[in-house]
């Protein structure tokens, strides 16, 4: 006899094997009233009051329950006691606009929304049956009844997470409970979590790349560590205070962490214990070596889309588990990764990477033509560039960010990796202009360390490392790059000034 899986199998074995343990470290920084730290046993109780209070309003099974939330503990429990009784999470992102988040909440049909004191202002026009603010615990984790009880459905959607909608409206991507078990115990194993692991949780809790973590990492028991606002130092301190031995992270969070740990006193904490996975975008080279060289953390690549729930690929490069003599393990460094247990890879005639798994999306929320775009031919089509060699994938570049120049195509990241091995340059985005005579001009926004530099060294440093019609040959130094709360380059937002009035052809 079997049962459906379900993102509450999670908690219930945790609460039955680790119920005295602490599971959750609450941000003590937050205007909500911190829970500081919470057993498996509290936990559990408070997804249960959570579930209880949801039915006290009338939320159906199905109903859709948004939060806006910074990382805090309230939003982690909200995983189990939104989703764990049948009702629908939807996570939103807390750095849109308030129309953003307006046009979220609505599109989904929300009932409830439960937002964190410091976000009120993101959601003052937004209509939901019922607003509460996350710290009014008597509202929303205050029931002691029971809830009603649900009986499961892995194919029920457990979340609906929005997409940046960077060229369209936000898409709602429904995952199922099935996909987000799948995934929880696929990420898992080729992390090798276990119960002695302590996670910090650096990426922001509403996005899919936060997602496998949370559900595998109760389920065995390990501890959370919420952590509000990303800061290089801070993240070293907690990585010492709380005995952290594991991290997923953008690349942009490991560079501010190896800043600070370039001015740390003393020993860098978690040398040879903490492995950092890092998601989201590609890793710069220097950065991987970087953190082998001065961290001394072992580095894992993954690959995927919210779509994806994420993961599709990872590259975990430990000599002794490939088997590979340095040179070869080199030769992996800057790769995605090989197809996670469970997912199949293949490329298309345009070079575009389509994956199959079971852990991808049910569909898109009340948009059945993107549904069917997005899986025609009962493949995911990611909307990246990749080649699929001897097992391992690598990414080239988004479609929409590759750069065609004199009749070449230029992979925006290949150009940001010869960037960045500039030991100077601390940031780098490419993007293509509207030219004349090339169609669109490789150009390179770069942001140093405080060294003087001119577009003449950018252009002479790269000139070793790359083919010269990939060269940049417009180089502009900025303060900052604009990134997404996942600390990924908007590089619409750097396109936007020069294409005004042009129209940009996507591959
Ligand atoms: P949008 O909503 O515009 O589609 P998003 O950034 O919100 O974008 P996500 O699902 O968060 O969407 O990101 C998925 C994308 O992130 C992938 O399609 C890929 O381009 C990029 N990405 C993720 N991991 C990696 C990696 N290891 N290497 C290269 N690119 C990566």
């Amino acid at each position: 006899m079997f049962f459906d899986l379900g993102v509450r199998d999670f908690l219930d074995r945790a609460e039955l094997v680790y119920a005295d343990r602490v599971g959750v470290v609450d941000e003590p920084q937050q205007p909500a009233p911190s829970w500081g730290s919470l057993t498996y046993r509290e936990v559990a109780r408070l997804a249960r009051a959570q579930a209880a209070g949801l039915d006290a309003l009338g939320v159906p099974v199905g109903g859709r329950v948004a939060i806006v939330s910074h990382n805090a503990a309230r939003l982690l429990v909200s995983f189990f006691g939104v989703s764990g009784w049948g009702r629908i999470l939807v996570p939103v992102n807390f750095r849109l606009s308030a129309a953003e988040v307006k046009y979220i909440v609505e599109h989904s049909g929300a009932e409830v929304l439960l937002v964190d004191p410091e976000l009120e202002h993101l959601c003052d026009t937004v209509t939901a049956k019922h607003v509460c603010t996350l710290g009014d615990d008597d509202e929303i984790f205050g029931s002691t009844a029971d809830p009603a009880p649900w009986a499961g459905d892995e194919s029920a959607t457990a979340t609906l997470n929005y997409t940046s909608g960077t060229t369209a409206r936000p898409k709602g991507v429904q995952l199922t409970h099935r996909n987000l078990w799948l995934n929880a115990v696929t990420f898992g194993l080729h992390t090798t979590l276990s119960d002695h692991d302590v996670l910090l949780h650096t990426l922001p809790m509403f996005h899919a790349n936060g997602w496998g973590m949370p559900y595998a990492l109760t389920g065995l028991g390990g501890r959370h560590i919420v952590l509000r606002k990303v800061d290089g130092a801070e993240i070293l301190r907690r990585i010492d205070r709380h005995g952290v031995t594991i991290l997923c992270a953008a690349p942009a969070v490991v560079t501010a962490v190896l800043d600070a740990a370039a001015t740390w006193d003393g020993e860098v904490p978690g040398r040879d214990r903490v492995r950092v996975v890092v998601a989201g975008a590609p890793p710069p080279t220097r950065t991987i070596e970087r953190i082998r060289a001065e961290l001394g953390w072992e580095f894992l690549q993954i690959y995927g889309l919210t779509e994806t729930s994420p993961l599709l690929t990872v590259n975990r490069m430990r000599a002794e588990w490939t088997g590979l003599d340095p040179h070869e393990q080199a030769g992996l460094l800057g790769r995605a990764g090989a197809p996670a247990l469970g997912t199949r890879i293949r490329i298309d005639e345009d070079g575009q990477v389509l994956a199959q798994s079971n852990t991808n999306l049910e569909g898109y929320w009340a948009n059945p033509e993107e549904t069917a775009r997005a899986q025609a031919g009962n493949w995911f089509h990611t909307g990246d560039g990749g080649t699929f060699t001897d097992g391992y994938l690598t990414i080239s570049d988004r479609k929409k960010d590759v750069i065609i120049t004199g009749g070449e195509n230029v992979s925006s990241i290949e150009v940001e990796d010869a960037l960045i091995s500039h030991p100077a340059v601390r940031e780098a985005a490419v993007i293509g202009i509207p030219d004349e005579t090339w169609g669109e001009l490789v150009t390179a926004l770069v942001v140093t360390d405080g060294r003087p530099l001119t577009a003449q060294d950018i252009i002479t440093h790269c000139r070793d490392h790359l083919a010269g019609f990939k060269c940049p040959k417009r180089v502009e130094f900025l303060d900052a790059l604009p990134r997404t709360a996942t600390g990924k380059i908007q590089k619409f937002k750097l396109r936007e000034p020069y294409w005004a009035g042009h129209e940009r052809e996507v591959n």
